[in-house]
C-alpha cells in the first residue's frame, strides 16, 4: 500500500510562479498562441453575434480555461480596444482579482478537511480563485490537489445547477453581460442536468455561458446540442517562443531550448523555466549525496558534508526542502502520475532511477527524518553533526526501500 500523497507534503511541489512568470492579468494578450479563435471571438463581439453558449475545448496546454477568462473580460470591459481588454477600467480591475461580481465560476468539488459535506463550488472559490491567479495553465489534477481531494471523484453537483439558476435570477450588477464559466461541465452529475440545460435551451437575456472542456465524449450529448464549440490547438513551439521572450523576459537562447524541450506543452514550458540555477546547484549536490549514501562511502559523504558546511543555515535549510520535494516526485513516479512530474532530462532520469529505493517502503520514515533535520537546525543543532548523521540513515533506509 502507498501512503497517501497529503502526508508527505510538507510544502507544495508544484511550481509557485515568481513575480514576473505569473499571468495576471488574463488578458487575450496573455493567452499564448490561439490567434484564430481569439480573432473570431472579438470579431463576433463587433458583429453582435455572441452566441450565448461556448465551449471552449482544450488541455490546459492549449489554455482553454485563461482563454476563457480572457474572453469574458473583453466581454465586460468599459474601454476595449479592437483587440483586448483595456486592462484598467473598473470592470478590469475587478477581473484582476477573479472578483467581478457579473463573472461567476461553476467547478467540480468534493467534499475536504475543510467542508465535509453539502459542498458545491461556492465553498472553494477562494481555493479557485488562488490557483487560477497563480498560473491559469493548470491541470485538472492540479485542481484535484487544490481541494485536497487527489483520490476522490470530483463532480459538478445539483446544489451548484441551482446557484447557477440563483445567480442568473438576478439583475446584473454592473456590466451589460453576466458571464457563467463552468469548468469541466463533463463532470456535471447527470441527475442534476437537467437544471442547467433548461437555463441554457432558454437563458435569460445578455448572460452567457463559457464552458471549460478537455473531453467533448463525455458531455452530454443535449448540453453539446446547445452549445457553440471552439476547439483550440496545442500552441506550437514558435507560440511558446514568442510568449517566453516577449512576456516573461526570458533569453532568446533559453526560451528556443525550452519552447523545444516542452514541445508547445505551456505548463511545461512554464515550469522549465522556472528552474533557475540555485535549483540546478541544489540538484546537483543532492544527487551526489544521495550517491555517496547509498553507496555508504563515508570518506566522501564527509568530504560532501563539508562543502554543505560553506552554506548558511538558511541555505542548508532550503536544501532540504529541495530533498523533500525529490522524495515527493519518488512517491508521484511510483504512483505513476508521472503527468504531474514535469521535469527536463538528468532531473527526470535521477527521479525514474531513485524512486526504486525510494517508495512506500521507506518514504514516510525518509521525510520524518528530514523534516526532524529541518527542526533541529532552527533550532541550532550542529550542521555538521546534523548531516553526516542522516547521511548514514538514509543509507539505513535506502537498504529498507531496495528490498
Ligand atoms: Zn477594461
Amino acid at each position: 500500500m502507498l501512503p497517501p500523497l497529503s502526508k508527505i507534503r510538507p510544502k507544495p511541489f508544484f511550481v509557485i510562479f515568481k513575480k514576473n512568470l505569473r499571468f495576471d492579468p488574463m488578458l487575450f494578450k496573455d493567452v499564448i498562441g490561439q490567434s484564430r479563435i481569439k480573432q473570431l471571438l472579438i470579431r463576433n463581439v463587433g458583429q453582435h453575434r455572441v452566441g450565448h453558449a461556448q465551449l471552449f475545448l482544450g488541455n490546459e496546454d492549449a489554455g482553454a480555461l485563461p482563454l476563457a477568462v480572457a474572453f469574458a473580460r473583453f466581454i465586460q470591459c468599459r474601454h476595449r480596444g479592437p483587440e483586448d481588454a483595456c486592462g484598467q477600467c473598473a470592470s478590469c480591475i475587478k477581473i484582476d482579482k477573479l472578483a467581478h461580481p457579473d463573472l461567476h465560476f461553476f467547478f467540480p468539488s468534493a467534499p475536504n478537511q475543510e467542508h465535509k459535506k453539502d459542498v458545491s463550488s461556492k465553498l472553494f472559490l477562494h481555493n479557485w480563485r488562488e490557483l487560477l491567479l497563480e498560473n491559469p495553465y493548470f491541470t485538472y489534477a492540479r485542481w484535484l490537489q487544490q481541494l485536497g481531494i487527489e483520490n476522490k471523484q470530483a463532480i459538478i453537483n445539483a446544489e451548484d445547477c441551482n446557484d447557477i439558476i440563483r445567480a442568473l435570477g438576478i439583475k446584473s450588477y454592473e456590466s451589460p453581460y453576466r458571464v457563467v464559466v463552468i469548468y469541466m461541465p463533463e463532470k456535471l452529475y447527470h441527475a442534476a442536468a437537467p437544471k442547467l440545460l433548461k437555463v441554457l435551451e432558454e437563458p435569460p437575456e445578455n448572460t452567457l455561458f463559457l464552458m471549460v472542456s478537455e473531453n467533448k465524449e463525455r458531455i452530454l450529448n443535449t448540453i453539446l446540442s446547445r452549445t457553440q464549440i471552439q476547439k483550440l490547438s496545442l500552441p506550437d513551439e514558435d507560440d511558446v517562443y514568442h510568449a517566453l521572450t516577449e512576456r516573461y523576459g526570458t533569453e532568446p537562447a533559453r526560451a528556443k531550448q525550452i519552447a523545444f524541450l516542452s514541445g508547445g506543452r505551456v505548463s511545461e514550458a512554464l515550469m522549465l523555466c522556472h528552474q533557475d540555477e540555485e535549483q540546478l546547484a541544489d540538484f546537483v549536490s543532492f544527487r551526489e549525496w544521495m550517491r555517496y549514501c547509498y553507496q555508504n562511502d563515508v570518506s566522501m559523504i564527509l568530504k560532501w558534508v563539508e562543502q554543505v558546511m560553506r552554506d548558511g543555515r538558511e541555505k542548508q535549510k532550503s536544501f532540504f526542502q529541495y530533498g523533500l520535494k525529490i522524495f515527493r516526485l519518488c512517491l508521484l513516479q511510483n504512483y505513476q502520475l508521472v503527468q504531474l512530474i514535469r521535469l527536463e532530462g538528468e532531473e527526470q532520469e535521477f527521479i525514474q532511477r531513485f524512486s526504486k529505493v525510494v517508495n512506500h517502503r521507506n518514504t514516510l520514515q525518509i521525510v520524518e527524518a528530514f523534516n526532524e533535520a529541518i527542526l533541529h537546525l532552527e533550532r541550532n543543532a550542529n550542521p555538521r553533526i546534523l548531516f553526516t548523521d542522516l547521511s548514514l540513515q538514509m543509507h539505513k533506509m535506502m537498504q529498507a526501500g531496495s528490498r
